[in-house]
């Protein structure tokens, strides 16, 4: 059974304490914790981390209006690829609404805690908590989807993987970004309820490849059941830029279907 001793104990002996860091976590990689997300998220903040967290939450998602159609945007204007409702819905940072099957225990944690900030991007928000929570997320809005993973960076901060793939690595997209990229527009209501655009990643699942890349900056612990993954966040982030610019084709997932993968390797959305 892993407890709160020895959630601090890995944090500290991974070197992350009082830094922030951003998690991606599978709760059931631990077999059992006492306490759960909460006590997962204690483990770093009584280390004095800054905890950021995806909260992604395509509930926002609304169909693209004809007037914001930007070509090579990962996306098929005839089919859409899945069913979408025309919500009417509209997001604010203090909504705590998530993809829970998708982000996790920890994530919706993150929400529900006092104190909490949550950026303003419709569809792919993160969510902080922690000292630096409000300076690490405020810089995000609906065309500036990273800036809370930029803001990370600067401060030395940490990519922690508990117990997933790199697949789920969110950074990776920055990279994206870093080397040229655009990102891909999606739709959701601004604030005054009328449709706009907003920046989201593409599709993650070739990120396993980048293993070898981050090898050489990779702190491993197992706690409990579960195998951690540690970035520097500063390091992986010139390493993956360069390896993108070398072989661009590396994000790519490998379906010769995958429309996302096919237009984020050819520069993305022209706008
Ligand atoms: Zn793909």
């Amino acid at each position: 059974v892993v407890d709160l001793v020895e959630l601090r104990r890995a944090v500290s002996e991974l070197g992350l304490s009082n830094a922030p860091v951003c998690l991606h976590t599978s709760l059931s990689s631990f077999g059992y914790v006492e306490g759960g997300a909460a006590m997962v998220l204690e483990g770093f903040l009584s280390e004095g981390c800054t905890v950021l967290v995806p909260a992604f939450a395509y509930v926002y998602l609304i169909p693209p209006p004809p007037e914001m159609r930007p070509e090579r945007n990962g996306w098929n204007y005839e089919t859409f690829p899945f069913a979408l409702s025309d919500t009417r819905l509209i997001y604010t940072p203090e909504s705590n609404e998530i993809d829970l099957a998708e982000m996790g225990a920890v994530p919706a944690e993150v929400l529900e805690m006092p104190g909490r900030a949550r950026g303003n991007n419709p569809l792919n928000s993160f969510a902080a908590v922690g000292i630096l929570a409000k300076e690490v997320i405020s810089g995000q809005d609906p065309l500036d989807v990273y800036a809370p993973l930029w803001e990370l960076t600067k401060r030395d901060g940490w990519i922690v993987m508990i117990g997933v793939d790199l697949t789920k690595m969110t950074f990776i997209h920055y990279a994206e970004q870093e080397v040229g990229r655009t990102l891909f527009r999606r739709w959701a209501r601004g604030g005054d309820g009328h449709p706009r655009m907003v920046a989201i990643g593409s599709c993650s699942e070739g990120f396993g490849k980048f293993e070898s890349i981050f090898k050489p900056f990779v702190r491993t612990k197992r706690v409990g059941e579960s195998l951690w993954h540690a970035y520097p966040a500063q390091d992986i982030l010139h390493a993956a830029v360069k390896a993108i610019r070398e072989d661009p084709i590396l994000t790519h997932c490998g379906d010769p279907n995958c429309a996302r993968c096919r237009d984020a390797v050819q520069g993305g959305p022209i706008l």
